[in-house]
């Protein structure tokens, strides 16, 4: 599995000077296969720019095919949806899985967007490629390209999101972003079992622990609640996530040192931190 990432800050686009290094773009993961099969995780303001890359290739003629595995529906995981080019080109095929429970109530949601007071788009249906919305069974695993993907719900402020465990020849990538700790005791032991032993666990590490003190209401976690989730779980290899929109690039890059000392803390020396930055690839 071949890992890039292309929007890594939470919860709303944050360019400037300040943020160039580890980017300003909105939450979106690409996942390619051994065999070439596409997943893309989130539609942050990243997948413009995922949508212009793919354009050179296979989707600028029609012939691309990917599935789009959806966290949740706050602006920051959907904003990208209505500037993805190729969505635009008869013949692409997608398929989406995501929360709300019927495929019906997620196309809802996501033709909110589409609302002409909000887009000029007016409607999904604008779209030239297929456009297959599917609802997500937590604990039920389904196939992505080939790849195996199960789906766990988790708290997020006054609501929930998914984090999705893909598999592939023994390999483990889970994707946790934007997960809730409603209380102080840190992860639940139903997370970590589900982040069991992966080779790669990406988890939002989107506050210093003093910020998240004071906003626990908005449901994200701290570089402490990632450390010890990793820890706990044993993972291989940590990715930094979903950093605060206020937050400079100085200012993650001290979550990210202190996260290794959290790591190191917890037992957890053998664990290699990677922070996500825009562009960067990971291979599994
Ligand atoms: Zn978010």
């Amino acid at each position: 599995m071949k890992i890039r990432f292309w929007g890594v800050r939470g919860s709303i686009p944050s360019p400037g000077p300040d943020t160039n290094r580890y980017g300003g773009n909105t939450s979106c993961v690409a996942v390619e296969s051994a065999a070439g099969a596409l997943v893309i995780i989130d539609m942050g303001t990243g997948l413009m720019h995922l949508g212009n890359a793919l354009m050179a290739g296979a989707f600028g003629k029609g012939k691309g095919k990917a599935t789009i595995l959806l966290s949740h529906t706050h602006w920051d995981h959907i904003q990208g949806l209505g500037f993805f080019a190729p969505v635009f080109v008869c013949g692409n095929e997608f398929t989406v899985w995501g929360p709300g429970g019927s495929p019906e109530v997620l196309e809802d949601i996501l033709e909110g967007q589409m609302d002409p007071n909000f887009s000029p788009l007016q409607t999904l249906k604008n779209f030239s490629a297929t456009f297959d919305v599917r609802a997500t069974q937590c604990g039920v695993p389904f196939d992505a390209g080939g790849l195996r993907v199960t789906a766990r719900e988790h708290p997020h402020g006054a609501t929930t999101a998914l984090a999705f465990r893909i598999e592939e020849n023994g390999r483990s990538f889970v994707y946790a972003s934007d997960v809730g700790q409603p209380t102080e005791s840190g992860p639940t032991p139903e997370a970590i079992a589900f982040f069991k032993n992966a080779d790669v666990l990406l988890h939002d590490t989107t506050y210093h622990p003093e910020d998240q003190a004071t906003r626990r209401n908005r449901g994200f976690s701290s570089y402490e609640d990632a450390a010890a989730a990793a820890a706990a779980a044993k993972v291989k290899r940590l990715v930094t996530f979903h950093y605060d929109q206020d937050y400079t690039d100085d200012d993650v890059d001290a979550v990210i040192a202190s996260c290794r000392k959290a790591l190191d803390a917890r037992g957890g020396k053998a664990i290699e931190l990677v922070p996500a930055r825009e562009g960067d690839t990971l291979e599994i």
